[in-house]
């Protein structure tokens, strides 16, 4: 059927999809990997896909990681993938604030030791990683001593996040000129069994709260993300493909970058939740409906073998 969305991908149709591709962009959690276990089949195919001349990227909201870490456990898991090829938001956090921003100062970081380490790799400096205990009386805390050379607020995932940091954050957005970045707004991180675990995006949303101020976000679905791939490797949106396990941040990805999109169902969304947007009519829901889905990115193996 011409023209028609979220279509099962299988048969002849992997073939002319790819065929039609130069790039794959792949989100990583849901897609590659759950946790710590490669999702079966996933290690062959990226390999496979390199072997017939494709580019791959993986393109990751997870802030915890470096681009080194991520490459050491693709390593581990037999994927073939470089520190190059991974674009994880606290590397595009960082060089967003670096090459778009040009930010001039410091930042105050809500977030992992990892953000740390890829904004001081582009030169960046921070305060604010680690824990930040509650010290003096509630009416002292709008006067928390704050680090003047601080141009940003920064917030990712953090294990630490505290009251705080919350109120430290609040008194530098107070100062209009300071930046306000977030990573993403993935609500919910899943876990095995459907449970599930608070997102980077809680603790934006609370730092927005207090601040009365929206963050600009990098992660998905922000263009910037297929931007800091694009702007280095020279993809062209029409022949590439984005694979991902979530409609509101990969595939809205994809579609706002005009990209061809594949759902894998090994993830976060559902077909169901697909056919939904689908049915809706609505325009702006239009964006989370995939192309093609597949149970798994393993169902591309047989094409690719030969
Ligand atoms: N953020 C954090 C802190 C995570 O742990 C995860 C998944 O493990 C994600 C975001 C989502 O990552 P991805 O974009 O690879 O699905
Ligand atoms: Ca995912």
């Amino acid at each position: 059927m011409v023209g028609s969305k979220c279509v099962r991908l299988n048969g002849p149709l992997i073939k002319q999809l790819l065929d039609s591709v130069d790039s794959v962009l792949f989100d990583c959690d849901g897609v590659i990997w759950r946790g710590d276990q490669a999702i079966p089949g996933a290690p062959q195919v990226i390999n496979l896909l390199k072997e017939n001349g494709k580019r791959v990227f993986f393109v990751t909201n997870n802030s915890t990681k470096t681009r080194k870490m991520y490459a050491d456990k693709m390593s581990s898991m037999g994927f073939d993938a470089s520190e190059q090829e991974v674009f994880g938001t606290a590397y595009c956090c960082a060089m967003y604030l670096k090459t778009v921003c040009k930010l001039e100062g410091k930042v105050y970081l809500i977030g992992s030791n990892a953000m740390k380490q890829e904004l001081e790799a582009v030169g960046i400096q921070q305060t604010g990683v680690g824990p930040d205990l509650i010290t003096g009386k509630q009416n002292d805390w709008a006067n928390v001593p704050l680090d003047p050379e601080v141009k940003a607020v920064v917030v990712g995932f953090d294990e630490h996040f505290s009251y705080m940091k919350l109120n430290r954050a609040l008194q530098y957005l107070t100062q209009q000129e300071c930046l306000f970045v977030g990573t993403n707004r993935d609500t919910r991180l899943p876990l095995e069994e459907g449970k599930a675990v608070p997102g980077t995006g809680c603790l934006l949303q609370a730092v927005e709260t207090a601040a009365q101020r929206r963050a600009h976000t990098v992660g998905k679905p922000s263009n910037y993300m297929f931007h800091c791939v694009a702007s280095q490797f020279g993809v062209e949106p029409g022949r590439c493909l984005m694979v991902g396990d979530r409609l509101d941040t990969d595939i809205m990805l994809g579609s706002n970058c005009g990209l061809k999109t594949l759902l894998t169902l090994t993830g976060v969304s559902t077909l169901a939740d697909a056919e939904e947007h689908q049915k809706s009519g609505c325009t702006e829901r239009q964006g989370m409906v995939p192309d093609y889905y597949v149970e798994s990115i393993a169902d591309i193996l047989p094409a690719l073998q030969g």
